[in-house]
């Protein structure tokens, strides 16, 4: 089968495909079309005049097709977990997760292309303004560009389009390479449920020639993009004037204090470092226990550990399945292996079988390693003590990275020191930093990013707000 581009409501063919393999036995899925430049150009000259039409559709026409993507979605929901299963090897039981909260993002963004309104402004607070009635409308920037990661394909593309549509914007989408099929997906269920064609156009090819041709195009207002701080900072500088928002990685920690009940938090935490392999850019990365419960902690953890079943994405029982690449297990190691020598424990793990890593365990791992300092990206965490929660916080902080941050205390006011102290841009107390619900506002501080998404707050971010005064007599 061939995956074609879709461009201006329609399947195009491009002169060279790419064979997507799957990740977990490499066996190919598909050929994947490589847009050319000229392709691109024709994608964002088409979403310019998609954008003319959509201009032309009052709101709850918009939010009636983004609740027809909701329609499709729920009544396809087996398939869309099968596609994002084999594109991305996501064991099944996350991939339907993912469908159910992708339904929930479309849903809130139908909701938020109703409530697309402004405020009205009392000039006469200031003298001079006096005689005057103003108000503030939210419009549209006109094309955006989309470009999103592999590691949730469907949600994190409703993450822009949704938003996009609701506030009547047209769309260029590129989606990651190894997970394309999810968001050509998409493009068929938007077009299925009456967007006007060249709204929404799925370009596929290279990040580095395909991607950057977008974020290049003075045509292009926006640039919303999901993917590592690498990537994220070069699009910063090609982008120019254009608006940029990035959503960008983390190496998150999650803080234990002594009073809190392991029995309960620890299978949590396992679920939060190795749900999708670890692939996640709030995944628990780093974890500090206090000292007095560090030796129950890691017995119950290892012990928790154990019970993940590894295996065929597509298998019912299946909870770690392979890493995306065999590079990125490569990486994996080469940083466990590095942490080893400087002097963290090995206490599960560390090694691969087939394409997966197996879920790996360090104790007192150095922050300066790469496992610690770096974001790993993959099934590894590391475990280490501390004795008070002021030095929690301070090793919490000790990141060039500010995502999300869990903290498990039973203790008030440790609880509001955190919530004040935590360089983060969500603290999660009592609970890991991998909980994310979709219209919550979510992004990064230092190198996680710039903007925030969570569909009413990426709507602020895809609108320009017009002033418009009446000056009476
Ligand atoms: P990536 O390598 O940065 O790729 C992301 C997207 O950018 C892909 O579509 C990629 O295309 C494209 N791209 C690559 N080079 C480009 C360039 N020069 N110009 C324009 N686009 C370019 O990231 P990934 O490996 O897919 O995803 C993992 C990263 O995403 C992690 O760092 C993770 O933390 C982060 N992430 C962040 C969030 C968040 O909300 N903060 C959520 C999920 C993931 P190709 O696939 O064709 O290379």
């Amino acid at each position: 089968m061939k995956q074609h581009l879709w461009i201006n409501g329609e399947y195009v063919e491009a002169t060279d495909y790419h064979l997507l393999k799957s990740p977990y036995d490499q066996e190919i899925i598909c050929e994947v079309a490589k847009a050319s430049h000229e392709q691109v150009k024709n994608a964002i000259e088409s979403a310019r005049e998609g954008f003319k039409k959509l201009k032309e559709l009052p709101a709850h026409k918009r939010a009636d097709i983004l609740e027809g993507v909701v329609h499709r979605l729920e009544k396809n929901k087996e398939e869309c977990a099968e596609l994002i299963a084999k594109e991305a090897s996501k064991p099944l039981k996350a991939a339907r997760g993912e469908v159910d909260r992708t339904i929930m993002t479309y849903k809130f963004a139908s909701q938020e292309a109703r409530k697309l309104y402004g405020e009205s402004i009392p000039m006469d607070a200031a003298p001079g303004g006096e005689g005057r009635v103003a108000y503030t409308v939210k419009e549209p920037l006109g094309v955006i560009g989309a470009i999103t990661p592999f590691n949730f394909p469907m949600n994190l593309v409703a993450h822009k389009v949704g938003p996009a549509i609701a506030a009547g914007n047209a769309v260029v989408l590129k989606p990651a390479s190894q997970t394309p099929l999810s968001a050509y997906k998409i493009a068929q269920y938007f077009h299925e449920a009456g967007l006007p064609e060249g709204a929404l156009n799925v370009i596929t090819g290279s990040g580095s020639t395909v991607g950057s041709v977008l974020t290049k195009s003075s045509e292009v207002k926006m640039i919303t993009f999901t993917g590592s701080p690498e990537v994220g900072t070069k699009i910063r500088e090609e982008a120019g004037l254009k608006r940029v928002t990035l959503e960008l990685g983390s190496n998150s920690a999650v803080i234990v204090d002594k009073d809190t009940n392991l029995s309960e938090i620890v299978p949590r935490i396992v679920t939060g470092s190795f749900v999708y392999q670890g692939q996640v850019c709030i995944s628990v990365q780093r974890i500090f226990v206090h000292e007095d419960i560090i030796e129950e902690f890691k017995e119950r953890f290892i012990s928790e550990t154990k019970k993940l079943t590894l295996g065929n994405p597509l298998n019912e029982e299946t909870d770690v399945s392979a890493m995306i690449s065999p590079d990125d297990i490569d990486r994996a190691l080469n940083w466990i292996n590095e942490a080893k020598k400087e002097g963290a424990e090995l206490l599960y793990g560390g090694e691969k079988q087939d394409y997966m890593l197996i879920p790996t365990v360090l104790a007192d791992a150095p922050l300066s390693t790469k496992v610690s300092c770096e974001e790993v990206f993959a099934p590894v965490v590391h475990i280490n003590s501390f004795e008070t929660f002021e030095e929690a916080i301070k090793n919490v902080n000790d990141s060039q990275y500010g995502l999300q941050a869990g903290v498990f205390t039973n203790h008030v006011g440790r609880a509001f020191a955190a919530a004040q102290q935590l360089e983060v841009g969500g603290v999660m107390i009592n609970d890991i930093p991998t909980f994310r619900v979709d219209h919550m506002p979510y992004g990064g501080v230092k190198n996680s990013g710039m903007g925030r998404e969570g569909i009413q707050y990426a709507v602020e971010e895809m609108t320009e707000l017009k002033l418009v005064s009446f000056k009476l007599n």
